[in-house]
């Protein structure tokens, strides 16, 4: 039996995990289960998934999991989950630079650390990298596009490091529900335009992600630090039917891509069950026969975030986290009605704009560069 921590089991992605751990309970024991304030979905799963450990940040709802559960132990923190020794999975479903701290501790003390909350990746990417080689750790993707790429890696026999015979990576995107607005559109969109994704249910900032492509310049850092290709060689790819989830294209003139349905609970259960695979339990309705696929380069005047993430993931150091704080920021105001769509990309360039690189910055100085940012963010509000 492996043993499985979870961060963020409350959410999109945690819910779907759970799904697949359902069915397969003579596999998995969850030892630990954590929310920020979904506190009857998560007393839902303690009952159903018996967990050692959990942790939920509203006090309320800390109180009253101790009182109905004397017999969980209930953590202060996400890291102290990740604190946990040799847990077989760490999974980390929390969205935000919330799963920073966590992520890098579970690298010091899980077996597998699989990974969908890509902000620590952005932000966080060259620390990371130095837990990963100190201890070496197993990371392993659960983003699809980079479980896509991930499977195009290992195409080989013996399992070997193929980076250097790459052409390029191409990450696709469904270019989101405003692929083919013009610009001047794109002032009057409204939270419910962009919270409708063409092919995805997601949470919803990563569904606001996705409608201003800031998703998909998240995901080309995360693709540059998980498989240290560098920026010139990533392609983003809009493919609108989302059925091949990324590609990769080598020297010897040879594409590999992966394709599947829109379904997060293949690209989770590949990050369970790697290097093996097993039966979907849910039913896989996907045909071919079903799907047209289309391929356009994405319009980097339009949605100019993409083109930003470049530039950010090369400056490198600070320069990825004040990115995402910006964004953090930005888009919690969108959801709360207080600022326009346009105004996140204004919000988010400004930032980048006013900011001074700290070389190699440690965590503290990550967490004081996103504290700063989402305040001076949230005092400004609008953007002329
Ligand atoms: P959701 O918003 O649906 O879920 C987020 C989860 O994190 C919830 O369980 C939430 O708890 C918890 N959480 C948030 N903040 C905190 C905090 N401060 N402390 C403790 N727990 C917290 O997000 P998604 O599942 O959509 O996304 C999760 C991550 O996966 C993101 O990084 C996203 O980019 C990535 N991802 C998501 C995909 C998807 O299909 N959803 C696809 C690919 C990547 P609560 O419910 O109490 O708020």
């Amino acid at each position: 039996m492996k043993t499985l921590s979870i961060i963020g089991s409350t959410g999109s992605i945690g819910t779907q995990l759970l799904n697949i751990v359902r069915e397969r309970k003579e596999e998995f024991k969850v030892i630990a289960l954590s929310a920020r304030n979904s506190k009857d979905l998560l007393l839902e799963q303690i009952i159903e998934f018996n967990p050692k450990y959990v942790f939920i940040e509203n006090p309320e709802a800390q109180k009253e999991i101790s009182s109905k559960f004397p017999e969980i132990e209930l953590l202060k923190s996400t890291e102290e989950i990740a604190q946990i020794e040799n847990i077989d999975i760490f999974f980390s479903a929390i969205v935000g630079i919330a799963g920073l701290k966590a992520n890098l501790e579970a690298l010091k003390n899980a077996k597998r650390v699989a990974i969908a909350n890509k902000e620590t990746l952005v932000v966080a990417g060259h620390l990371v990298e130095e837990l990963c080689q100190k201890y070496n750790s197993e990371l392993i993707p659960v983003d699809s596009e980079h479980v896509a790429i991930h499977q195009c890696l290992k195409t080989n026999s013996e399992n070997k490091d193929l980076s250097d015979s790459i052409k390029e990576i191409l990450l696709t995107s469904s270019g989101g529900p405003f692929r083919t607005k013009d610009i001047e559109e794109l002032k009057y969109v409204k939270l419910k335009d962009a919270l409708k994704h063409p092919t995805w249910t997601m949470g919803r900032k990563i569904t606001i992600d996705s409608s201003t492509l800031m998703n998909k310049a998240l995901e080309v850092i995360e693709a540059h630090v998980l498989f240290k290709i560098p920026y010139e060689k990533i392609q983003v790819v809009i493919h609108p039917q989302s059925i091949i989830h990324s590609a990769v294209s080598f020297t010897d003139g040879n594409i590999i891509c992966q394709m599947g349905a829109n379904n997060m609970e293949i690209p989770i259960q590949y990050a369970l069950d790697f290097p093996e695979r097993r039966k979907l339990a849910t039913e896989d309705k996907f045909s071919i026969f079903d799907h047209k696929l289309d391929f356009y380069k994405p319009d980097l005047e339009k949605f100019s975030l993409l083109k930003l993430g470049y530039e950010v993931g090369k400056l490198a150091n600070s320069y990825p986290c004040a990115f995402n704080a910006a964004n953090e920021a930005a888009v919690e105001l969108f959801l709360n009605k207080e600022i326009e769509w346009l105004d996140i990309s204004k919000h988010i360039h400004q930032v980048v704009e006013n900011h001074i690189l700290i070389k190699n910055p440690s965590l503290e100085e990550l967490l004081s560069i996103d504290k700063d940012i989402k305040k001076s963010i949230s005092s400004r509000l609008k953007i002329s």
